[in-house]
C-alpha cells in the first residue's frame, strides 16, 4: 500500500485514529484517552499514530500525509496550537514536533473546522458548500464554500459560541456575559439542567408537558441555537446547514423542534423565509468519524499543496 492518509482526533477526553486508503476508504482506526498538557497531547498524537498504523499493517513510508485535528485556535500554517483550554494547553507547536518525530508530513487543523471537511467530503450534494454546527460541550462552527474552509484572518473565523447575545447575562469563561455558549453549550446547560433535577434526553418532553423550569430551557437552547444558524447563514450564505455534537445527539426531537421553530420565525419574516432554512438543516449520524476523516484529507490537500514536503 502507498499513498495512505492518516486523521487523528483529539478530543478533551479522547482520541481517535484512522488510517484511510487512497480511495478514501476506512482501514484502520483505533480509540485512545487524551492525556492533557503539552507533552499529553504530543505523546497522545505519536501513540494514536503508532497504534494506528501498526494495526494497519503498513510502515511509516506508506503514509503520505498526517492530518490532527484539534480545540483550540489552531495556526494551520506554523502547525502551532494555542489555548486548548479543556486539553490544558497554552501553546504547543505539535504540527513541527510531530514531523520531526514521525518523518512524514503533518497538517494540524482545529477540530470543528476538520469535521466540517469531513462531512462535505461525505456530502456530494453540498457541491463544496457547506456551513456546520457544533453544539457539543461549547458551541463552534465552521463554513466551506466552493469546497475551501473559510480560516478567516488569525483562524478565528466560526468561533460563534463566543458571541455575547445578553451582556446582562451569565459570566462565561471567556470574560464576556451572555455569550452563546451558555446557552446552547453542552456544558453549562448540563450544569443547569441538573441544578433543576432536570435531564438534557428528555428536556422537550419535559418542556411539553408544562415543567416550567423545562419550559425556560428549552427556549433558550432553541433560541441559541437559531441564533447560531442565522450568524452563520447571514455571514456565508445559507448553504446545507450540518448539525453535530453531543446535545444534538442527546436530546431527543432536537432537531425536529429546531425546524419548527425555524418554520415558525419564517412565517413572520418573508426574508427569513426565503432563506429556506429549516430545509438546509442535516443532522450528522451519531459516532460519525467525521473530524478524524477531515483531519486526513486536510494532511492530504496540504502535501499536494507542497506546503508540508518543503518545511520537512
Ligand atoms: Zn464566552
Amino acid at each position: 500500500m502507498s499513498g495512505l492518509l492518516v486523521g487523528v482526533d483529539i478530543g478533551g477526553t479522547k482520541t481517535h485514529a484512522i488510517v484511510l486508503d487512497s480511495a478514501g476508504q476506512l482501514v484502520a482506526e483505533v480509540r485512545r484517552p487524551s492525556r492533557p498538557g503539552a507533552d499529553g497531547v504530543l505523546q497522545t498524537a505519536r501513540e494514536a499514530v503508532a497504534a494506528v498504523t501498526e494495526l494497519a499493517g503498513c510502515s511509516p513510508a506508506e503514509v503520505a500525509a498526517v492530518g490532527v485535528g484539534i480545540p483550540g485556535r489552531v495556526d494551520p500554517e506554523g502547525g502551532v496550537v494555542h489555548t486548548a483550554v479543556n486539553l490544558q494547553v497554552d501553546e504547543l507547536p505539535l504540527g513541527p514536533l510531530l514531523m520531526e518525530d514521525l518523518g512524514i508530513p503533518v497538517a494540524i487543523e482545529n477540530d470543528v473546522k476538520a469535521a466540517a471537511c469531513g462531512v462535505v467530503s461525505q456530502l456530494p450534494q453540498a457541491a463544496g458548500n457547506l456551513l456546520y454546527l457544533n453544539f457539543g460541550t461549547g458551541v463552534a462552527a465552521a463554513a466551506i464554500r466552493e469546497g475551501r474552509l473559510v480560516r478567516g484572518l488569525d483562524n478565528v473565523a466560526g468561533e460563534i459560541g463566543h458571541l455575547s447575545v445578553d451582556p446582562h447575562g451569565q459570566q462565561c469563561l471567556c470574560g464576556q456575559r451572555g455569550c452563546l455558549e451558555l446557552a446552547a453549550g453542552g456544558g453549562p446547560l448540563s450544569l443547569r439542567l441538573a441544578a433543576d433535577g432536570l435531564e438534557l434526553p428528555s428536556l422537550l418532553e419535559a418542556a411539553a408537558n408544562g415543567d416550567s423550569r423545562a419550559g425556560i430551557e428549552a427556549e433558550r437552547l432553541l433560541n441559541g441555537m437559531t441564533t447560531a444558524i442565522l450568524v452563520m447563514a447571514l455571514s456565508h450564505g445559507s448553504s446545507m446547514i450540518a448539525l453535530n455534537g453531543g446535545v444534538i445527539h442527546t436530546c431527543r426531537g432536537l432537531v425536529e423542534s429546531l425546524r419548527d421553530e425555524l418554520a415558525s420565525r419564517a412565517r413572520s419574516s418573508a426574508f427569513l423565509a426565503s432563506l429556506e432554512l429549516g430545509s438546509r438543516l442535516h443532522q450528522v449520524p451519531a459516532d460519525s468519524p467525521v473530524a478524524a476523516v477531515g483531519a486526513a484529507l486536510i494532511g492530504q490537500e496540504l502535501t499536494r499543496a507542497g506546503l508540508l514536503s518543503q518545511s520537512l
